[in-house]
């Protein structure tokens, strides 16, 4: 969806909807059953047709930009399952995404609030090292024993519900991955290619094992993995917070280093990063030359996607004697249309039974800062979600995404269910010699 030139109805000029998005709504309540937050509200304005129309009226001068809009506009978990069953093509998420925007133009937080919105996204995020210097304290608060004490004096429960939930959702804290992965890692026998991994910060910072597992996975499967140290954050947590502007700037960055890179595919081992990195194109639409995007989004590939396309090397892989159920990430399934291939590899590993759960891509409750602004609301999509996963009574949970893997697993560990939770790429890289 590109930056408008012309300003539409209340919408200021900057990032608004395009007019022909939100009028091709026809009303039909297809995507009604797959909206979580109707499911949980029965509201209209909380469902996709009632958000859409919502944005028809701004841009029809109907409505000013309320704050009633806003609150819509952040109240979706721009988790995009009603994209997939939208009948006319409507993108009542990403229409949502970019009224976010809007309301940081429209209605402004406070003067604390936009501060700490700012540092966050413009100075933290694009930088690193900084991100990586402010993990530090997290983890001695987990070395010195502190957060033991905290977690049984039960202090938490004083303060505000997010910040429990933050807490609890804090996995066993290890040295970023970031500055440890060699720039190049070699293929392992015979040389199938050239790949630029997209190291997300989620995943360096909370799973640096897991996309460990991925390079190790990546050139056990013929390919050098090239993984550039200045790759800065993809932008997905600037789009979900309305900062488009710093997003495009991170966009243009990463775009310029991957093509710089001169790699035969750019892969990603996270969800939320992987759709963004497809989004560039748009995002980017006329900020640089169209070639240039065209030759980027050709080159992304989510990592299950990119084995699959390839074909997987299954000679060698060491049996796996475990039952999977398999959760899809809406960033997988819903924004980059990626079900099958994950299921594909899961098969493919000699060893696994794979066991179905109902409503697979029915979202997790994540969804960002989603699942700690509304950690209520997050919670019973969360418990509808795991309610799903026990009934197949696998042994371990595997998913596609840092934001899915730990509201998972903070949820597992609360309800003490006897599942593991793993990235897709642990699981292969369980079986790979
Ligand atoms: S958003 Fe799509 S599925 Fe939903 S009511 Fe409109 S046209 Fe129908
Ligand atoms: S993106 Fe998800 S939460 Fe938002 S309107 Fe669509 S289905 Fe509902």
């Amino acid at each position: 969806m590109s930056r408008t030139k012309e300003k539409l109805g209340n919408f200021t000029q900057l990032d608004a909807p395009k007019y022909e998005d939100v009028l091709q709504c026809m009303r039909c309540g297809f995507c009604l059953p797959t909206c979580p937050t109707f499911a949980l509200t029965g509201r209209e304005r909380s469902s996709p047709r009632g958000r859409v129309a919502l944005a028809r009226a701004v841009a029809e001068q109907k409505l000013e930009f309320t704050d009633a809009v806003k609150q819509e506009a952040f109240f979706c978990l721009d988790c995009r399952a009603c994209t997939t069953a939208c009948p006319s093509g409507v993108r009542a998420g990403e229409v949502m995404e970019i009224c976010r925007s809007q309301s940081h133009q429209q209605v402004p937080l406070g003067h604390v609030g936009n501060s700490f919105r700012k540092f966050i996204l413009q100075r933290m995020l694009p930088d690193p090292e900084l991100m990586e210097r402010s993990m530090l304290p997290a983890r001695l608060y987990q070395r010195l024993g502190i957060q033991w004490l905290v977690r049984h004096s039960k202090a938490l429960k004083l303060g505000p519900a997010w910040m429990e939930k933050a807490e609890g959702m804090l996995p066993e804290l290890k040295a970023p991955l970031r500055p440890q992965l060699p720039v190049i890692t070699e293929a392992v026998g015979e040389k199938r290619g050239r790949i630029g991994f997209f190291l997300g910060c989620v995943m360096t910072l909370m799973y640096p094992d897991v996309s460990r597992q991925t390079v190790r996975v990546l050139a056990y499967q013929g390919f050098d993995v090239v993984t550039p140290r200045a790759t800065k954050c993809c932008g997905a947590p600037h789009l979900s917070e309305g900062d488009r502007q710093t997003a495009r700037e991170l966009a243009l960055f990463n775009l310029d280093l991957f093509l710089q890179a001169d790699v035969d595919y750019i892969v990603t081992d996270c969800a939320g990063c992987g759709a963004a990195l497809k989004e560039y194109e748009e995002l980017l639409d006329g900020e640089t030359e169209h070639e240039r995007l065209a030759s980027f989004r050709a080159k992304v590939r989510d990592v299950s996607e990119f084995l699959t396309e390839v074909g997987l090397r299954t000679g060698g892989l060491k049996p796996v004697q475990k039952s999977v159920t398999y959760h899809e990430p809406c960033h997988l399934c819903h924004a980059q249309s990626i079900s099958r291939q994950p299921r594909d590899l899961i098969q493919q590993i000699p060893g696994v039974e794979l066991r179905e759960m109902e409503e697979a891509s029915w979202c997790c409750g994540s969804a960002a800062t989603w699942g700690l602004k509304f950690s209520e609301e997050s919670r019973q999509v969360l418990d509808r979600k795991l309610d799903n996963v026990r009934k197949t009574e696998a042994e371990i949970l595997v998913t596609a995404n840092p934001g899915c893997q730990l509201q998972l697993a903070w949820g597992v560990r609360e309800r003490d269910l006897p599942v593991q939770v793993l990235h897709i790429m642990e699981l292969l890289g369980e079986a790979t010699p």
